[in-house]
């Protein structure tokens, strides 16, 4: 991503710009949730409708698929992550994770599609910012060489 004050490239990861040190993120995706490499969400090709991803947690959430919500995000690192703990789930609590996944995969599908439209928002808005930024320092240079 590009820092959204100067507009350099950045670590998604970053909690600060390391061009201008401005703190960065306050209120956005990045949650501590996504931070881990295994649990890292990204920027869709397009917008994803979070009532649509709401719906595909909790209905396939009823027959043991509701991790395919996170295929249609774009995020396999979780559609794989989810499959596997449920595996345990189910089992480990005695099926009394059986109607809380659909719930929680409904809630959490929601709220990652929202989530990954406001990556893709901001490599959209930061973008033409830092390519703008370059073009107007360019001409500078070269005239006075
Ligand atoms: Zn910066």
């Amino acid at each position: 991503m590009y820092c959204k004050y100067c507009g350099t490239e950045i670590s998604s990861e970053a909690d600060f710009c390391a061009s201008c040190g401005k703190k960065l993120g306050e209120g956005d995706a990045h949650h501590t949730l996504y931070r881990h490499e295994l649990t890292r969400i990204k920027a869709a090709k397009e917008l994803k409708n979070p009532k649509a991803a709401a719906a595909l947690g909790f209905f396939f959430g009823w027959i043991f698929l509701g991790p395919v919500g996170y295929i249609y995000l774009g995020q396999w690192n979780w559609f794989w992550l989810t499959f596997i703990v449920q595996i345990f789930a189910y089992p480990l609590t005695a099926f009394f994770a059986y109607p809380l996944l659909p719930i929680v995969y409904g809630i959490h599908q929601y709220q990652m599609a929202k989530d990954v439209n406001e990556l893709l928002a901001r490599d959209h808005e930061q973008k033409p910012v830092a390519e703008a930024g370059a073009r107007a320092i360019e001409p500078f240079d070269k005239t006075e060489l």
